[in-house]
């Protein structure tokens, strides 16, 4: 009798313990409560996988706030937090380097590894007057909110093959971004529709691909930068160019010292505005609840006035 009920037990332990174990199967990486581990390489990629990802998610950047990633180099602690990932996305085209030379490693060690690069088809790297352009390719595709619609469905379909059980969520929570995303591209269609300019200045080559998707040229100017003072040849080049094309604004990436904007507007009699590039948020940004959508909002307000449109 107590030789049966000895058994019993045991039966029992082994059968509780194999559902226990089979429930853990199922709910996959999400049982201990921490959520999938993704890091990404810089701001916009981290974003979109927090819009897809919720609360299911935990995800790192590698580049800190306030830093761009342009020639950025992580340090060993970035670099684990990349290693101890379940997924890492990154942008590829050689604006993050780094990432391209240890995603092989990565992927080595278990890592499932996004090149965001191999999802889009490419423009070739943007032309700077005066000087060569760096690279064979322009990586400023996630300022295309309409690429960006389709990019995060590899973001979502990674996190569902390292988390199948809540595979649906992330579908929904995609959906809802990409709806997002159509309002963001429909302000820009409506906002730049009627402009009585469509030519854009700029300090920073970033515009590419925002402007093949709305119908705008750009160019690039070297030799301005926020935090340089521009030498008296390059402001003489704007000048010259500013009138000839009739330009009055010219685009800085970040908010530039009152004295260079006063410096610039005086040399060649156009004022400076604030074109976001989205490679990184400051901490007051940050602080004041911006993300992508409302500074991509931002930059067209900013376009708008830029191109004088109705
Ligand atoms: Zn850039």
């Amino acid at each position: 009798m107590k030789k049966t009920a000895i058994l019993v037990s045991l039966f029992a332990i082994v059968i509780l313990g194999g559902l226990f174990y089979i429930g853990w199967q199922r709910r996959g990486v999400n049982v201990s409560g921490q959520g999938v581990a993704v890091a990404a390489s810089f701001y916009p990629w981290a974003e979109f996988a927090r819009q897809v990802g919720g609360d299911l998610v935990r995800v790192t950047t590698v580049v800190p706030a306030g830093s761009e990633p342009h020639d950025y180099e992580p340090m060993p602690q970035e670099m684990a937090a990349v290693y101890d990932a379940d997924i890492f996305i990154y942008n590829g085209s050689g604006i993050d380097p780094w990432a391209e030379r240890v995603a092989p490693d990565l992927r080595q060690k278990g890592v499932r590894v996004i090149n965001m690069s191999d999802t889009v088809s490419l423009l070739s790297a943007p032309t700077v007057t005066g000087q060569p352009s760096e690279g064979q390719y322009d990586p400023h595709f996630w300022l295309d909110p309409v690429l960006v619609a389709k990019q995060i469905g590899v973001i979502r379909d990674a996190l569902a093959a390292v988390d199948p059980a809540q595979a649906a969520v992330y579908g929904a929570q995609t959906d809802a971004y990409a709806a997002q995303l159509a309002a963001l591209d429909r302000e820009y269609r409506s906002g730049l529709q009627s402009c009585a300019l469509r030519e854009i200045v700029t300090s920073h080559a970033a515009f590419g691909y925002l402007a093949r998707r709305y119908n705008l040229s750009v160019i690039n100017i070297a030799g301005l930068s926020p935090e340089e003072e521009p030498s008296a040849r390059t402001l003489s080049d704007i000048a010259q160019l500013a009138r000839q094309k009739n330009i009055k604004y010219i685009f800085f990436e970040t908010l530039v010292s009152p004295k260079l904007a006063q410096t610039v507007a005086a040399e060649i009699g156009a004022q400076t505005l604030v074109f976001n590039p989205l490679e990184g948020l400051t901490d007051a940004e940050r602080q004041a609840g911006d993300s992508y959508i409302s500074i991509m909002r931002d930059n067209l307000q900013n376009l708008r006035m830029a191109l004088e449109c109705q």
